[in-house]
């Protein structure tokens, strides 16, 4: 019987975990946002965090950038909150419209304070395999969430359609992390080899923002299904992930919503706290 990989449930253990930890905390955590443009997608996504964070306890600093658009502006507010001892977590919500750069903003933010794991410096621990510090959400979150169900990855075929620096990239650092052996696909993939490779895979990972692309004859008898896309149709939001078709051939499958989304806001609460905790920590000078 196939199982439904609940993230909504997941994400609610790990952030009432966190609640508590917080709780007790005398300083809090503090997380600042930083929203550019008027993309209405991004401006739900940004007030999911700050709803969550607000709830358990994290203070958060939000800054809209909704005129002047310009790189310098907002480079300006995260060399500010890098000096600011009591901002502990840096988030640039991403995609960043045309006329800004993301690269140039991104690498300004101190890695220390990276809360989406995203500096050159953070992705190139990932990519070596070193511990950086704070590992991209959505990654981060599908391998918690495969953890948390006891699924293994270790010589498992791991097969990530997409491979953008936000979720393919870094997840296929993180599958290959835990021993899977993996090929990452793309927009550049003959349609011939992304269905000859998908049905090779044990973990099968659709990331590309696609409507319902992945059906049932991309899947292997029993694989586990990871659908990260979200996109909207119709006022509904759809995965990449072709569900009715799909969810009786697998062994797990996420669903959209409710699989992957939650798991990126709980990672993202973790972050901070993490980041919080490595700011704090007790130096020992010996
Ligand atoms: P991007 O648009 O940045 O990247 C899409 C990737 O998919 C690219 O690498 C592209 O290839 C590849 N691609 C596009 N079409 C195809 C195709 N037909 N076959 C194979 N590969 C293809 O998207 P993101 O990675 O940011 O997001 C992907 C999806 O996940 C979106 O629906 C997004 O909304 C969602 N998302 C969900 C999150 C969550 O928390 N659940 C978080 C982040 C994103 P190429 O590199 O060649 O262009």
């Amino acid at each position: 019987m196939t199982i439904i990989l609940d993230g909504k449930k997941t994400a609610q253990k790990i952030i009432s975990k966190i609640s508590e930890e917080v709780f007790k905390l005398d300083v809090k955590p503090k997380l600042g946002v930083i929203l550019a443009g008027d993309n209405p997608a991004s401006l739900i996504y940004v007030n999911n965090k700050l709803k969550i964070a607000k709830e358990i306890g994290i203070e958060v600093d939000f800054k809209h950038f909704t005129q002047n658009l310009t790189n310098n502006e907002i480079i300006k507010k995260i060399l500010e909150w890098n000096k600011d001892d009591s901002v502990n977590a840096i988030l640039v919500q991403l995609p960043l419209p045309g006329i800004l750069y993301a690269p140039s903003i991104i690498e300004k933010i101190d890695s220390k304070k990276d809360a989406d794991g995203f500096t050159p410096y953070n992705i190139g621990q990932l990519i070596l395999g070193y511990k950086p510090y704070a590992e991209p959400c959505t990654p981060k979150g599908i391998i918690r969430l495969l953890k948390e169900y006891n699924i293994e990855i270790e010589g498992k075929i791991a097969v990530v359609l997409g491979r953008s620096n936000i979720v393919g990239k870094p997840l296929s650092a993180l599958l290959r992390q835990n021993n899977a052996a993996v090929i990452n696909l793309h927009s550049k993939t003959s349609e011939k080899n992304i269905l000859a490779f998908s049905k090779q895979a044990d973990i099968l990972v659709a990331a590309i923002g696609q409507p319902n692309y992945v059906t049932s004859e991309f899947v292997k008898d029993d694989a586990v299904v990871i659908d990260v896309g979200i996109n909207r149709v119709n006022n509904k939001i759809i995965g990449d992930v072709d569900f009715k078709s799909v969810v009786d051939k697998a062994s797990y499958i996420t669903p959209v919503p409710g699989g992957v989304g939650p798991m990126t806001i709980a990672m993202l609460m973790e972050n901070t706290l993490e980041l919080y905790k490595n700011q704090h920590k007790k130096i020992n000078p010996l």
